[in-house]
């Protein structure tokens, strides 16, 4: 069975734990370095990206995260982690430090602030069973993505509609909050997908 790491500086960590649980990982909370060294895989929840990154830098986590990234362990970013994970952030802070596990550019608060939150049922390619109703809170969109990354979902009925989950063989990234709701299929997905790095 993998081990699935939680990054543990904000958000939803509990509610990530349980649902990598139900998808069949071992699933451990990473505060600290030997914690991040211990694991197969991460999940970055959401939260807010630029808090997080001055967190990690505070923590002495962000150069060993980078350097797990750069030679594979798979990784989920969910909102403010799919911003961590981009390779460039656009409306970022100018210290806000871009992971790079994916190439994909990413624009912050991109559908307007917190009362623009919202819910809708997202199809997601790779997601049987029918629709995925998402939560979106300040949720960033993926306004460009690299060679070898799959656009799994967009927002709204149109076929060029925002880009809120892409993926490469190792890497998941979501705009919105897939812990809340108890649909346990996306950590199903990255379950699978850390299996298949294994
Ligand atoms: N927009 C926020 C950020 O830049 C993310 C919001 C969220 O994670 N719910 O970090």
């Amino acid at each position: 069975m993998v081990t699935v790491g939680v990054l543990a500086l904000q958000g939803d960590v509990a509610e990530h734990l349980s649902a990598l649980e139900a998808g069949g990982a071992r699933a451990v909370a990473v505060r600290r370095r030997a914690e991040l060294d211990g694991v197969d895989a991460l999940v970055i929840p959401g939260g807010e990206s630029t808090a997080m990154s001055r967190l990690l830098e505070a923590l002495d986590l962000a150069g060993p995260l980078a350097e797990r990234l750069s030679s594979g362990m798979p990784a989920w970013g969910t909102c403010a982690g799919m911003v961590l994970l981009a390779s460039q952030i656009l409306d970022g802070r100018a210290d806000q430090r871009a992971l790079a596990a994916l190439d994909i550019t990413v624009r912050r608060n991109a559908f307007g602030r917190q009362i623009d939150s919202w819910e809708e049922d997202l199809r997601i390619t790779g997601v049987a069973g029918g629709a995925f109703h998402a939560v979106f809170i300040r949720a960033p969109r993926v306004e460009r993505v690299g060679e070898g990354v799959e656009v799994l979902a967009r927002s709204g009925s149109a076929p060029d509609g925002p880009i809120v989950a892409a993926r490469s063989s190792r890497v998941l990234v979501t705009s919105f909050h897939p812990e809340v709701g108890g649909d346990h299929r996306l950590h199903r997905l990255f379950v699978d997908m850390v299996d298949e790095a294994a």
